[in-house]
């Protein structure tokens, strides 16, 4: 039963609405849902709901507490929320539709909430998926992290990839091993048993856990990963460089050249490509690195997984070569 709606007192953009027990209702025990007489009260609290007009809007409402012979003092079931949660099922479920269609960034901008809370929202209705339905064989999934925190925190997610069926299947905090293990548990033996196909990037927690849990799957590291990991080793490279020569007070070659280096070179502007070609006529670790990069362009274009094979043994035997050179090099250079 709705009591009153008011504006929050010091907050204009946000409304509060006042929820109190039918009159002579009795409570539902949380513990086992029966019909229990109620014993008091707890203090009043607020339940989040699905903002309308641009207003945000809390349900306000003191939660009974039920003298259950079965379980002893427990609180009310309450209908709209679950638990601890501070956001009502409607407005979770709310977020999580929307967390389909945006990312969860731009949810949380939209509907003027914390990121964190679009996160629960998905993690809830996830972990209500899985109680709620059969996950059926799965063939093929990718795991994958985000950070979030300033990049500070992270979290694993997995998804099912198959032909007609792409979906969340799981989602798991930082990205540890033992995280990953977890999925694993989740999904049980058997159905780990019937898996094909595993895409993930190049993370050493996700890789071993892989290898010992899934060890019968045709394990796929993506491009996208792998190429976005040399650029960044690329970019070390030339960070690096471009402070020692400022150091050893050598001309600043390698300055605003980051892009020149880092883009396709068929994505690179007029001026950017002249940068290039008068970049690559000197004798830098910069220069070998992305030449090397350049080089692994040819990879993708492999059909056969024997000549792919010989390819990548020939890039890392130049990989090592240079490595040695680079290190033979700087023990040798004077000063
Ligand atoms: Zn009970």
């Amino acid at each position: 039963m709705y009591k009153e709606a008011r504006f929050a007192p010091g907050k204009p953009d946000t409304i509060e609405v006042g929820v109190m027990p039918c009159h002579g209702s009795k409570p539902y025990c949380s513990g086992c849902g029966k019909h229990r007489p109620g014993y008091d009260r707890l203090p009043e609290r607020t339940f989040e709901f699905i903002p309308f007009w641009g207003f945000a809007v809390f349900l306000r409402y003191a939660r009974r507490r039920v003298d259950c012979p079965a379980c002893g003092v427990t609180a009310e079931f309450l209908p709209w929320a679950e638990g601890k949660h501070h956001l009502t099922t409607a407005y979770m479920q709310f977020l999580a539709h929307w967390a389909r269609k945006l990312s969860w960034l731009e949810v949380s901008r939209s509907f003027h909430t914390s990121w964190d809370q679009v996160y629960r929202s998905v993690e809830w209705i996830v972990q209500w998926g899985l109680e709620h339905r059969v996950l059926g064989p799965i063939k093929a999934f990718g795991v994958d992290e985000i950070a979030y925190s300033r990049g500070h925190k992270y979290l694993t997610l997995v998804y099912q990839i198959e032909a007609g069926m792409v979906r969340l299947l799981w989602v798991g905090k930082e990205r540890t091993v033992k995280t990953f293990e977890g999925f694993f548990t989740m999904l049980g033996q058997e159905t780990c048993a019937g898996i094909e196909f595993v895409c993930s990037d190049m993370w050493r927690p996700y890789i071993r856990v892989i290898r010992e849990r899934c060890s019968q799957a045709v394990h796929i590291l993506d491009r996208f990963h792998i190429v976005a990991k040399m650029n960044d080793a690329l970019d070390e490279v030339r960070a690096e460089e471009a402070r020692e020569l400022v150091r050893n007070g050598r001309e600043p070659v390698l300055k605003k050249t980051r892009w020149c280096l880092l883009k396709r070179s068929e994505n690179l502007t007029t001026p950017q490509k002249g940068r290039l070609k008068e970049l690559l006529r000197y004798n830098l670790k910069s220069v070998r690195a992305y030449l090397l990069k350049e080089d692994f362009q040819q990879f993708w274009t492999y059909q056969s997984a024997t000549w792919a094979g010989k390819f990548l043994d020939a890039w890392l035997l130049r990989l090592s070569l240079s490595q040695t050179y680079l290190s033979r090099m700087s023990r040798e250079r004077p000063g």
